[in-house]
């Protein structure tokens, strides 16, 4: 091996390193999904993190933000342009289209994993992060837009996420969203030099974003600009009624958000965000990134990747975003920690621990330690958060071999397990007392 020397590495701007509890609030978002999309039978899918770059290019649109300043493209050795997926949706159409997947429409499908963007990186924005991404291709029902956002709307309530608001809207048909962009070109044309200099480009290619847009110098333009509503065609209108219908059956609370439009080019019909609301703890927690789950329907998406024409709508939610809202993650399993008294016991303790381990119903969770034994071993296992300590010991008599020290009460259900379980283990430690 080359000998190396000098400065350590440092990790790459915009990413992370979670550990402790942000990776155990991570781990319960990604487990709280897995419930949830089981629930709705949602079908799991792991997509490769890169792809051509004309999947997204073309996909998502050269015009956008996504595409014009935040890919992480490169050549491989091959001498083909490649990039970091900086969204799910492009990919699974891709595989939608390449695998065949047509034979399964409708098809739900729910994926999770990295995605990299070259952004500014600040709180609650990273280069690369982490995304949980639920699509339903193939229907045109908006029955699966209301399906989506129910799902939607109960992963956020089971991750106990409050103050977070259903923004609605719809960009109407490619009727309705032609008429409408007209006029906004019109609006925002009459205004142009007061336009932030992102939107004065934005004006010819892609008036829409210009509602997207954050800064400042847009916003009393973007607030009198021209609605959708004045352009929707009676169908669209429709459409939208029924989502609006479904939402309400189910539950799922929205507020209509007139100018939302969401980043990218592929959007119809259906187009929303869960955002905190003003002043909410959730706002307090994201600051100003503050959406955390935005999705929509993207009826035009297959054909830009020479497709047929498909309707389909999905979502995706920030992990890391969805972690900070839920905080702390509380898992009430009791843990035992299994100690050795002395060194001589240490493989008495590990043959105890295992035997736990794979008789446990799930109901409690074992600690050990390689080095160590005794109350120096103890104190560790306290400082690591065990509920009780298992204490193996030399004795002569099999009855007091084992010790058990209760440093918070456990579930008593959890208590009786660990005696069954404990009941079981071969001889010499037939029969055991412990007090606690
Ligand atoms: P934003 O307006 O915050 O830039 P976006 O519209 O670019 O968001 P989407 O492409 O819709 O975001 O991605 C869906 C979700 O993914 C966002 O609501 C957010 O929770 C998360 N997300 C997007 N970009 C980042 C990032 N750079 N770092 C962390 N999370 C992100
Ligand atoms: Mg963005």
């Amino acid at each position: 091996m080359a000998k190396t020397s000098g400065k350590t590495p440092q990790a790459i701007r915009g990413t992370q390193d979670i550990f402790g509890p942000d990776a155990e609030a991570f781990a319960h978002v990604v487990e709280t999904f897995e419930r949830v999309r089981r629930l709705y039978r949602f079908r799991r899918a792991e997509m490769p993190v890169f792809e051509r770059t004309e999947v997204f290019a073309r996909s998502i649109g050269e015009t956008t933000d996504i595409v014009s300043k935040e890919m992480y493209s490169f050549k491989d050795r091959g001498g083909e342009s490649l990039t970091l997926r900086p969204e799910f949706t492009a990919g699974i159409a891709r595989a939608w289209l390449t695998n065949g997947w047509q034979q399964h429409a409708p098809l739900k499908i729910a994926t999770h994993g990295p995605l990299f963007r070259y952004e500014r990186p600040q709180k609650g924005r990273y280069r690369q992060f982490h995304q949980i991404d639920a699509e339903v291709i193939g229907a045109a029902e908006p029955q699966a837009d209301v399906e989506l956002l129910a799902m939607a709307d109960q992963l956020l309530r089971e991750l106990g996420i409050e103050g977070v608001t259903l923004q609605l809207n719809t960009l109407g048909d490619a009727d309705s969203r032609e008429a409408w962009r007209a006029a906004l070109v019109e609006h925002f044309r009459a205004v142009k030099g007061e336009l932030s200099e992102d939107s004065q480009d934005r004006l010819e290619k892609n008036p829409l974003r210009i509602l997207d847009s954050k800064d400042p110098r847009d916003r009393t333009f973007v607030a009198d600009a021209p609605k959708i509503d004045a352009f929707l065609s009676d169908q669209a209108l429709a459409f939208f009624e029924s989502v609006t219908g479904g939402l309400d059956a189910a539950g799922v609370k929205w507020r209509r958000a007139e100018s939302l439009v969401r980043g990218l080019d592929y959007y119809r019909h259906t187009a929303f965000e869960f955002v905190p609301d003003e002043g909410s703890a959730a706002a307090n927690a994201l600051g100003s990134q503050s959406t955390v789950l935005g999705g929509g329907r993207y009826d035009g998406l297959m054909e830009s990747l020479g497709g047929a024409p498909t309707p389909a709508v999905g979502w995706a939610a920030g992990i890391e975003r969805l972690a900070m809202l839920v905080g702390g993650v509380f898992d009430p399993t009791p843990v035992y920690a299994v100690v050795p008294d002395q060194p001589a016991m240490r493989e008495e303790a590990d043959r105890i621990a295992f035997h736990l381990r794979q008789n446990s119903r799930k109901d409690f969770h074992v600690w050990t330690a390689y080095r160590g034994h005794g109350k120096k071993l103890a104190e560790k296992a306290k400082k690591d958060g065990v509920d009780a300590i298992l204490f193996v010991r030399q004795a002569d008599n099999p009855n007091d071999v084992l010790h058990l020290t209760n440093v918070k009460a456990g579930p008593n259900d959890a208590m009786t397990d660990l005696w069954s379980i404990l009941a079981r283990l071969p001889e010499p430690y037939k029969s055991l007392s412990g007090e606690g």
